[in-house]
């Protein structure tokens, strides 16, 4: 009988392998314990976690503040459903609203419900608000979107392996060019029935594609004069990733609909939100929407700990100083370098572009040698690398991760 005590990275492998469905390539590390910036695999070695679970554990791995909410909440009461009221949700709301400038928040576990409740929230304040023909509202996406993995979510992807063999589709999204104002314009003018404008503030999973300066506040206004809403999936780039606490507070841009999920926890918990003023929101009665574990208080105490965190460890300042050294490092190195094109992003979200074909498997090549030099990282789409350290790393551990990653590049 294999124990977790005694399984070698092999044999975990092998399990998932066996056992479990094929949706996901991992890198093959197996991981068993993290802590701050560090995980470590079943046989001891240690390893800067640069991906951070896709921006989840924004505030280190098993935060004590966070595990010590967690773990006495669990202890005192886990799950009432919505059924009953419980003590710690009206907290929850009442925290977070005022920490992200909101009336009211409405409660959910994973990103991809969140996606699911701004869509639905927005369809449902255009037809009874708006007037917008019954069963004709449109909602505005981008190409190269990652909004999760629904059936109506994966209807606007243009990502074939998100979507092929998984029709028939949800209709009623409009696709146009990601960072292109005249197509937003375009669109909202040729259009009747938009209901809805949803975009990532940067595309974190098609590569980290940050849009020009202006962008996100130029839309948000033509939002505004067409009268349609402005719903910002802050998913990946939310809760202090980028250097502020919201990616749309570089540009000062207020959504109408909010979308916060991943770091809402700390990697701790799935809990994810969507967030919106008393005349939107109110549009949802009671019965018409809600999730059974949405607004448990496990992940109430959980988020009130995990967004304390970010604010008592000013992880947005940090992540923005640390952001700047990480850029104009690497820059410099790829003026040198061959292999590295360009490095993007804001603050800790950031991407090298592997100067190699699409589909070659350099990407992939490099992170598995940043693996055996210490280094967890994964490929994104085409040949890039996405980097994405824990917001508490400190500068030193920066400059050593850099030092690796410049280390293992050059080996190519
Ligand atoms: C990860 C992500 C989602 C989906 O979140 P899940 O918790 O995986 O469902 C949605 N939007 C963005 C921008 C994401 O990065």
């Amino acid at each position: 009988m294999i124990t977790a005590d005694n399984m070698t990275s092999q044999q975990a492998i092998d399990l998932e392998d066996k056992y479990g469905a094929h949706n996901y390539h991992p890198l093959p590390v197996v991981l068993s314990r993290g802590e701050g910036v560090f995980v470590w695999d079943v046989e001891g070695k240690k390893y800067y976690d640069f991906l951070s679970a896709y921006s989840a554990v924004n505030q280190g791995h098993c935060h004590p503040k966070i595990v010590d909410a967690m773990t006495n909440q669990a202890k005192t009461l886990s799950l009432t459903s919505r059924a009953f009221y419980n003590d710690m949700l009206g907290k929850y709301e009442k925290f977070a609203t005022n920490y992200f400038g909101f009336d009211k928040l409405l409660p959910m576990n994973t990103g991809a419900e969140a996606v699911e409740t701004a869509i639905k929230l927005c369809r449902k304040y255009a037809y009874e608000v708006n007037n917008i023909d019954e069963n004709e509202a449109k909602i505005i996406v981008c190409e190269n979107n990652f909004h999760g993995r629904t059936t109506t979510i994966i209807s606007f992807s243009n990502d074939p392996d998100a979507r092929k063999s998984f029709g028939p589709y949800t209709p009623g999204f409009i696709k146009i060019a990601y960072d292109d104002l005249n197509a937003l314009e375009e669109t909202l003018k040729n259009n009747k029935n938009v209901a809805g404008f949803l975009v990532e503030p940067i595309q974190g999973e098609a590569g980290v594609y940050v849009p020009s300066e202006g962008y996100l506040a130029k839309a948000k206004a033509l939002c505004k004069k067409y009268n349609v809403l402005f719903i910002a999936d802050e998913v990946q780039t939310g809760i202090a990733r980028t250097g502020k606490l919201l990616a749309v507070d570089h540009e000062n841009v207020k959504p109408d609909i909010l979308i916060l999920g991943k770091a809402m926890s700390g990697g701790a918990y799935p809990v994810s939100a969507v967030l919106a003023d008393n005349h939107i929101m109110n549009v949802i009665k009671p019965g018409q929407h809600g999730s059974t574990f949405g607004g448990n208080p496990i992940a109430a105490a959980v988020a009130i700990a995990a967004l304390t965190v970010v604010k008592e460890e000013n992880l947005a300042e940090n992540a923005e100083r640390l952001g700047q050294i990480f850029r104009s490092e690497l820059n410099e190195f790829a003026k040198e370098n061959n292999l590295v094109k360009l490095v993007r992003g804001k603050g800790l979200l950031n991407a090298i572009l592997v100067n190699d074909t699409e589909d070659s498997s350099t990407a992939w090549d490099i992170c598995i040698k940043l693996r055996d030099n210490g280094l967890l990282a994964k490929p994104t789409h085409g040949n890039i690398i996405r980097f994405a350290p824990p917001l508490v790393m400190t500068e030193a551990q920066l400059m050593d991760c850099i030092t690796i990653i410049k280390k293992t590049i050059i080996t190519f």
